[in-house]
């Protein structure tokens, strides 16, 4: 995938602000940060999202974000932690190499959270089946 950015950044064709790197995974501050220290961590291996990751490497992309986010609170003394992944421009992605946003939020920073919507009566039943009988 040569025209993919985080490709790039792998391969550092591309300067990041590196936070973290082993030899499967990066972490690096987002260009663009939601708060400071608004980090991303990428498989080095391409992949356009995260439901074509194998499970041990997703497994493993999670153990990473979880002690970086630890990092990330304690360092930054933040109130909370978003651990978000956008999968399809219908989600919001807009870099297709799969990877998982580390946001450092604080009380009353103005970030607000999806609205919600409820269900009529029966649906919640149906869509539940729906997913459960899909192999
Ligand atoms: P997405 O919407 O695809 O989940 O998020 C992509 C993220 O990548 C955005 O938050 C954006 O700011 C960040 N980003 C885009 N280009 C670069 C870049 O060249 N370097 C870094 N460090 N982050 C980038
Ligand atoms: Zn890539």
């Amino acid at each position: 995938m040569n025209d993919c950015l985080f490709c790039k950044i792998v391969s550092k064709e591309i300067p990041c602000e590196k936070i973290y790197e082993d030899k499967d995974f990066l972490a690096f501050l987002d260009i663009n940060p939601v708060n400071q220290g608004h980090t991303l961590v990428i498989p080095k291996k391409h992949s356009r999202t995260i439901l074509e990751m194998s499970d041990k490497d997703t497994k493993e992309i999670m153990i990473v974000v979880r002690k970086i986010a630890n990092k990330i609170k304690k360092s930054l003394k933040t109130d909370g932690i978003n651990i978000m992944i956008n999968s399809e421009s219908a989600a919001g992605q807009i870099i297709f190499h799969t990877h998982i946003h580390i946001i450092p939020r604080f009380l009353g920073d103005g970030l607000k959270h999806w609205p919600g919507q409820e269900y009529k009566p029966g649906e919640a039943q149906f869509i539940a089946k729906k997913i459960i009988s899909t192999v």
